[in-house]
C-alpha cells in the first residue's frame, strides 16, 4: 500500500496536466516499510524532466543525474526513494509494456494518472514485485490519500 499525503497526491497529478499532451513523470520520496506492514509513506515529490523528447507522448524517462541528485537530496532529508510516477494522456492508468520494462526498483512504487483532455483523472499504483528482472510485475496496490 501507499500511503501519500493530499499536498503530494495534487502535485503529482497537477504536474501531469500541465506538461499535456506530453507524459510527466518524477520521484516519490519518503520511507519505505518499516516492517512488514507493507506500507510505503511519501513524504515529498520531486519533479523530474523527461528525457524522452522523440516521442514524450507515450515514454517517459528519467535522467539518471537527475536521478541520483534527487536521491541525494532527500537522503539529506531523511528520505528515501519510495516509487515512481508518470501520467498517461488519454490513456488509461494501467501499467503499459514498456512500463513494466523500463521499471528497475523491486519494492517500489508505480503511479500512473491518466490525464483525460488536459484534466487528471484515475489515479492508480502498482508495486514492483519478483526477485528481479527475470520475474517482476507490477501489482496493483491501494493508494490511501491522508
Ligand atoms: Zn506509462
Amino acid at each position: 500500500m501507499l500511503k501519500i499525503r493530499r499536498k503530494e497526491y495534487a502535485a503529482l497529478r497537477q504536474h501531469g496536466e500541465e506538461t499535456y499532451p506530453h507524459e510527466c513523470c518524477g520521484v516519490l520520496l519518503g520511507q519505505m516499510p518499516a516492517n512488514d506492514n507493507g506500507v510505503r509513506t511519501v513524504t515529498s515529490v520531486a519533479r523530474a524532466g523527461n528525457t524522452r523528447t522523440d516521442s514524450a507522448h507515450n515514454r517517459y524517462n528519467i535522467d539518471p543525474k537527475e536521478l541520483i541528485r534527487i536521491q541525494r537530496e532527500g537522503r539529506e532529508r531523511g528520505e528515501d526513494i519510495v516509487g515512481f510516477y508518470h501520467s498517461h494522456p488519454d490513456h488509461p492508468a494501467q501499467w503499459s509494456p514498456t512500463d513494466l520494462a523500463d521499471a528497475h526498483w523491486v519494492g517500489c512504487s508505480y503511479v500512473i494518472t491518466s490525464v483525460e483532455k488536459g484534466k487528471a483523472a484515475l489515479t492508480n499504483s502498482f508495486e514492483l514485485a519478483g526477485d528481479g528482472e527475470d520475474d517482476k510485475k507490477l501489482v496493483a496496490e491501494k493508494i490511501e490519500v491522508a
